[in-house]
């Protein structure tokens, strides 16, 4: 006895039956189709309209790769690392000068060209990860579509604009221990400050004292003991009437004393 149609299997049924089952209830596709519309028609857009409305993106997107040049030392590990091989790295040695006479010449790595193929790149951050001395940075930027695909070859240049638009790093946490660079530079600026206060105070014990008036005598007092002041209190060398005054010092800067002198060298001449 053959089996019915509901005992064999979706392979063993004929199109006919497969036809019958799948076909259904006549104008229930259009029901559906209508009632999805009808959901999603109260429901607020999704849509972007993007380049006249730029889209709001986390500010650590991974928007394209930025150098910071002045890092690298050209060790090449992110070229090696790559897996899609799209870093290209050009470099020569040049010889230092010895730091201080009768040290060793060195030789340092010298970048020439720094250039990423972004047609091929797949975004994996394997270069970012594996750079040693944080000079591979992601940015936010997108905007560098290209018609011509060898154009999204990117060299130094570029990626050195693409530099100043990564973000700050996010800021330590209040209980993390400081960072050792930081702790570093800290205690070196401790010590100058400490070692310039010092000296400060060895160079104010080595001054000699100051000669200081007694506190009972007034400047005036002093001047009238010396006779140097002019009757009735002036005390510009001149008196009431213009003419100098007899203890004042008198125009052109000389003194009585060396006014005197003149005279009597003039009169032993
Ligand atoms: S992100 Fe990945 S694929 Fe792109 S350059 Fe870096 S390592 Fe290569
Ligand atoms: S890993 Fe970093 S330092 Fe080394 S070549 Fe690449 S970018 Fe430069």
């Amino acid at each position: 006895m053959s089996p019915t149609p509901s005992e064999r299997t979706p392979s063993e049924r004929t199109s006919e039956e497969r036809g019958r089952t799948t076909r259904g209830v006549f104008g229930s596709g259009l029901a559906k189709g209508l009632a999805v519309t009808l959901r999603t028609m109260t429901r607020r857009s999704v849509t972007e309209h993007y380049p006249d409305v730029q889209p709001d993106l986390p500010p650590r997107t991974r928007g394209v790769i930025g150098l910071f040049e002045e890092n690298c030392t050209v060790c090449m590990l992110c070229a090696r690392e790559c897996p899609d091989w799209c870093i290209y790295i050009d470099s020569h040695k040049e010889t230092v000068p010895p730091a201080a006479p009768g040290g060793r010449e060195r030789s340092r790595n010298v970048l020439d060209r720094f250039a990423i193929d972004f047609a091929l790149c797949m975004y994996c951050g394997i270069c970012i990860e594996v750079c040693p001395f944080d000079a591979l940075f992601w940015s936010p930027e997108f905007e560098y579509a290209e018609t011509d695909i060898r154009e999204l070859t990117h060299e130094r240049d570029k990626l050195r604009e693409w530099m100043w638009t990564v973000p700050e790093p996010p800021g330590l946490d209040e209980r993390a221990e400081e960072a050792k660079e930081l702790a570093a530079a800290r205690k070196a600026a401790d010590k100058a400050a400490q070692t310039a206060e010092a000296e400060r105070l060895a160079a104010h014990r080595e001054q000699p004292p100051q000669e200081t008036a007694p506190a009972h005598e007034s400047p005036s007092s002093q001047e009238a003991a010396s006779g140097e002041s002019a009757p009735g209190g002036a005390a510009t060398g001149e008196s009431a009437s213009g003419e100098p005054a007899p203890g004042g010092s008198l125009p052109g800067g000389s003194t009585p004393g060396a006014a005197r002198d003149e005279d009597r060298r003039d009169g032993d001449a």
